[in-house]
């Protein structure tokens, strides 16, 4: 998967969050980066399975799947 896109948008959230002092979503965000560097990043935390390309698309710091989402 190319994420050349997904982390130039990372990296623009988090100037973002750096300057609204957004801890939470830094956080959310390095994590994000840090899945990149390992190549682990567009897969689901909880079930292994990929979390799709529309999804990442929206919301590129997301950890799981659509399925796996649902807050309980
Ligand atoms: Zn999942």
């Amino acid at each position: 998967m190319d994420v050349t896109a997904d982390a130039a948008r990372l990296l623009s959230s988090r100037r973002r969050a750096i300057a609204g002092r957004d801890t939470l979503e830094l956080g959310e965000i390095d994590a994000a980066l840090a899945r990149i560097a390992e190549g682990t990043y567009g897969t689901c935390e909880v079930c292994g399975g990929a979390i799709g390309r529309d999804r990442l698309r929206a919301l590129p710091e997301v950890r799981r799947c659509v399925g796996c989402s649902v807050e309980r």
